[in-house]
C-alpha cells in the first residue's frame, strides 16, 4: 500500500515517524525480537535475531515463522490468547544451518478484536543463565558491601549511646569513622550507578579542557586521605586533560583509593603526568602489596577480586578497575597496569588531548 497517496500528508507523516521509532526500539535491545502477522508470516527481524539465529534479514521477511520453530514448539507461541503474553522458557529455535537453538521467549499475541499478531522476544539459554549469575553476583557481593560498613556505624553510635561518658573523651574518633563507613555506603552506590552508565554507554556528558591538579584535588577531597597515612606526590607542574571532568575524577578517585587501600600505613603514592603532543600520560604508583601475576590479567574483569595475603581487611566490590577501565576506553584512551608483588603498583592511563 503505497501510504502516502492514501493519506493525509501529515497522517502520513506521522505514521512514518512512527515506523522509524518502531523500528529504531526494535533494534536497541540484545534480545532477538521477532514480529509476525496475522498470517504467522516475519514482518520484522532485528539485528540481535539475525545475530543469534545466523539469518539474514532480507531472507526472513514474508517467510512462515514456524519454519524456525521446533515442531513440538509450534502451540507455545501461537496458543497465546489474543492480547496474552507469555513466558516460554523451553522454546527450541532453529538457526540458519539448521541447528538447535534453545531460548528463554515472551510471546505477545498483539491483537485489537482478534488475534492480529505476534512478537516473539528471545535470548539463548545461555545468556539467560549468564544474566541470572550477574544478578546473584550483584546481590551477593553489594549486600556483602553494605554490611560492613553498616553494622561498623551502629556498633561505634551504640557504644556512644550506651556510655554517656564516652561523649567528652572519644567524640570525634567515633563521628570520624561514622563519616568514613558513611564515605565507604555511598561510594559503593555511586559505582553501582558508574556500572548501570558504563553498561548503557551513556557515560560521558561533558567534553572540556580540564587541569589535572584540579582534578586530583576532587578526587582527593572525596577520599578524605589520611596525608601521613597515605602522603601523594605529585610529580607534574600544569598538565591538562580533556573529557568529562566528572567521570575523570571518578577515574582518578578509583586508583587512588586502591593505591592507598593496598599500601601499608605511611606508604607513599606517586602521580606522573606529561603531555606530549596530543596525549596526557598519568601514572598512579604505589609501594605497597603489588599484584601477582595469577591475578594480573582479570583485575579489570567486573567483580574480580585478587584478595592477596595481606589485603583480607580491603573491603571493595571488585567493579573499580573495571569502571575506570571503561572510564578511559569512553574517552579514547587505554590503562595498563605493571605490579610485582611486595613491591608495588603502578597504573598508567594515556589519555588523547581534544581543543
Ligand atoms: P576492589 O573493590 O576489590 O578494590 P578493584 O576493581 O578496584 O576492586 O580492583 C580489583 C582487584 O585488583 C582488587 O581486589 C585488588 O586485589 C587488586 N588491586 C587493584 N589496585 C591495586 C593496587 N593499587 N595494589 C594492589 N592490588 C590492587
Amino acid at each position: 500500500m503505497d501510504i502516502g497517496r492514501t493519506l493525509p500528508a501529515d497522517v502520513s507523516r506521522e505514521l512514518t515517524a512512527a515506523n522509524a521509532l518502531a523500528q529504531a526500539l526494535l533494534e536497541a535491545p540484545a534480545e532477538g525480537i521477532v514480529q509476525l502477522d496475522a498470517d504467522r508470516k516475519i514482518v520484522r527481524f532485528n539485528a540481535s535475531a539475525q545475530r543469534i539465529l545466523g539469518y539474514a534479514q532480507s531472507s526472513v521477511i514474508g517467510s512462515a515463522f514456524e519454519d524456525m520453530l521446533h515442531s513440538s514448539n509450534r502451540n507455545d507461541v501461537f496458543s497465546v490468547p489474543p492480547g496474552g503474553d507469555a513466558l516460554v522458557t523451553g522454546l527450541t529455535l532453529r538457526d540458519s544451518r539448521g541447528g538447535a537453538v534453545p531460548v528463554r521467549a515472551r510471546c505477545i499475541a498483539i491483537s485489537h478484536d482478534e488475534t492480529d499478531g505476534w512478537a516473539v522476544a528471545f535470548q539463548t539459554k545461555q545468556r539467560a543463565q549468564e544474566i541470572e549469575q550477574l544478578k546473584s553476583e550483584i546481590v551477593s557481593t553489594v549486600s556483602h558491601e553494605l554490611k560492613t560498613p553498616l553494622s561498623t556505624i551502629k556498633a561505634y553510635a551504640a557504644t556512644l549511646r550506651q556510655n554517656p561518658a564516652l561523649y567528652d573523651s572519644h567524640r570525634d574518633e567515633f563521628l570520624t569513622v561514622v563519616e568514613q563507613q558513611a564515605d565507604r555506603l555511598s561510594r559503593l552506590v555511586e559505582d553501582m550507578l558508574l556500572v548501570a552508565r558504563v553498561e548503557t554507554a551513556q557515560m560521558l556528558r561533558k567534553r572540556e579542557l580540564i587541569d589535572l591538579n584540579g582534578l586530583v584535588d576532587s578526587a582527593l577531597s572525596e577520599l578524605r586521605l589520611d596525608p601521613v597515612l597515605h602522603p601523594v606526590n605529585r610529580n607534574f607542574a600544569s598538565v591538562q586533560v580533556s573529557g568529562d571532568p566528572d567521570r575523570l575524577r571518578d577515574a582518578l578517585r578509583n586508583l587512588l583509593e586502591n593505591a592507598a587501600k593496598y599500601s601499608p600505613a605511611g606508604g607513599e603514592i606517586d602521580i606522573d603526568a606529561s603531555q606530549k603532543e596530543s596525549r596526557t600520560t598519568i601514572v598512579i604508583r604505589d609501594r605497597g602489596l603489588g599484584i601477582s601475576e595469577d591475578h594480573l590479567p582479570f583485575i579489570f574483569d567486573r567483580f574480580y577480586r585478587a584478595e592477596e595475603e595481606g589485603a583480607e581487611h580491603a573491603g571493595g566490590s571488585g567493579l573499580g578497575l573495571y569502571i575506570v577501565q571503561a572510564l578511559v576506553r569512553a574517552h579514547g584512551g587505554t590503562i595498563d597496569v605493571k605490579s610485582k608483588r611486595g613491591a608495588g603498583t603502578a597504573f598508567t592511563l594515556t589519555l588523547p588531548v581534544r581543543r
